[in-house]
């Protein structure tokens, strides 16, 4: 039977990291993938450009996760600056998009695999592909037994770094749960999160494909304001995505009764409601003879200007001279607050990311170790931790598969 002093599952972001920082120590190790090539869910991300990171500090990273405090330790080793200066020591060009997202200059999700791969060579870490884990065993002395399809191998220490349960066609199918819970590790049920929501009704399939680079999104349960973001909306044919939505989709997994939410855009969240009132005074003074229709899509897309008239009762032939004050309000509450009701999330297949995985409390934050099975680590997504977009998620699987990589 192969053995080896340390074996890790999955060949994703955190997994590589890991094996990597294991083998530049001297230890030989082997990474087991189940697809026939490496990275499968990290050449899809950012769009193929892998949104690596972000630049952001400290502080604002903790608070871009669930369960940010577990990955405090994992940072104080291996953080933003660290992975960028990973990448760039080699010669590995990044470059920062919108003041804070970091990227691949070759804007290419395939280099920073290749890269991976170059470094895992040159520290000797063998590699194989097509080999899906079946099942592991913790036997009478401090071994596991690992049965692959290639056959069983014996390991001194195993990192588990075989991600969450969405985008299943990468080789992410849940797997690593299944073992943990053997080894008897609390694994709270896995949901989508960075998901798409999905709206009630049917109208707003007519504003597919509109987009806003900046607007204003608040969730309300009844009155309890759930959670509220800024940034990128876009509407689709299920409802809204974007980054503002994915992230308010992060709250949203965790509600019960989903379709007694509320999503409220602002569209125009640059103006406070008075600003706002004395911005349509202003056009409507000036443009006494036109329709309220007529303005509004001079502000923003004529297909939301359209269906605010409507839902504001306004008569579509009514010039603006003749619109009473009640009207004109109902136009601004349905500009800086639009309400559209949930109906859900889009499936976890469809979900950036998943909530849930292997509890926190039941792993050591410095080490990645289980404190429940000696020997058994845990890094990535299989980890009950998911971030917020923009690079949080990437840089929490290179983060914590160095904190388990330099460990074992
Ligand atoms: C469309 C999309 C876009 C994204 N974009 C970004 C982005 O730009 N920035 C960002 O920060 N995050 C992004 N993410 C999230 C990010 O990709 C994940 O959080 C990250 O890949 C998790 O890394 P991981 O190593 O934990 O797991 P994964 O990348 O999921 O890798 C797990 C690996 O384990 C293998 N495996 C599973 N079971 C077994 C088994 N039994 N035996 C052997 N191997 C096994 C799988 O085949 C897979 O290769 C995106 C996700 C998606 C789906």
């Amino acid at each position: 039977m192969k053995k080896y002093p340390v074996v890790v599952i999955g060949s994703g972001p955190a997994g590589m990291m890991a094996a990597l920082q294991a083998g530049g120590k001297g230890v030989k190790t082997l990474l087991l993938e189940k697809n026939s090539c490496i990275g499968n869910k990290l050449l899809i991300t950012g769009g193929g450009r892998c949104n690596l990171t972000n630049n952001r500090g400290l502080p604002d990273f903790i608070a871009s996760y669930h369960n940010g405090d577990f990955l405090r330790n994992a940072f104080a080793r291996f953080c933003n600056q660290d992975l960028i200066t990973f990448f760039e020591e080699k010669g590995f060009k990044l470059v920062v998009e919108d003041e804070r997202l970091i990227f691949p200059a070759s804007q290419s999700a395939q280099d920073v695999v290749n890269f991976l791969l170059a470094q895992m060579k040159e520290n000797k870490v063998e590699l194989w592909l097509k080999n899906p884990v079946l099942d592991i065993q913790k036997n009478s002395s401090r071994f596991f037994e690992i049965d692959t399809v290639a056959g069983p191998i014996t390991a001194e220490k195993i990192i588990l770094a075989t991600g969450g349960k969405s985008y299943p066609q990468t080789g992410s199918t849940g797997d690593g749960y299944v073992l943990a819970e053997k080894f008897g590790h609390k694994v709270f049920k896995p949901k989508p999160a960075l998901c798409g929501i999905m709206l009630q009704g049917d109208w707003h399939k007519k504003w597919q494909g509109i987009s806003f680079e900046k607007a204003g999104l608040k969730l309300m349960l009844e009155k309890k304001q759930l959670g509220s973001e800024s940034g990128e909306i876009i509407f689709t044919h299920f409802g809204i995505s974007g980054p503002a939505a994915l992230n308010l989709s992060r709250i949203l997994t965790e509600v019960e009764d989903k379709r007694s939410t509320h999503l409220f855009v602002n569209f125009m969240p640059e103006l406070n409601e008075n600003a706002l009132r004395d911005r349509l005074m202003d056009e409507f003074l000036k443009h006494g003879r036109m329709t309220a229709r007529k303005i509004l899509s001079t502000l923003i897309p004529a297909r939301i200007a359209e269906q605010i008239v409507v839902f504001a009762g306004i008569p579509e032939e009514k010039t603006v001279s003749n619109i009473t004050g009640r009207e004109r309000q109902a136009l601004v509450v349905r500009l800086n607050s639009f309400s559209l009701s949930v109906d859900g999330l889009l499936p976890i297949e469809d979900a950036m990311v998943t909530r849930g995985g292997v509890s926190v409390k039941e792993i050591n934050p410095q080490t990645m170790e289980s404190r429940i099975v000696p020997g058994l680590y845990f890094a990535g997504e299989i980890v009950d931790v998911d971030g917020k977009t923009g690079g949080f998620n990437l840089q929490a699987a290179f983060s914590t598969g160095f904190a388990a990589g330099i460990h074992v």
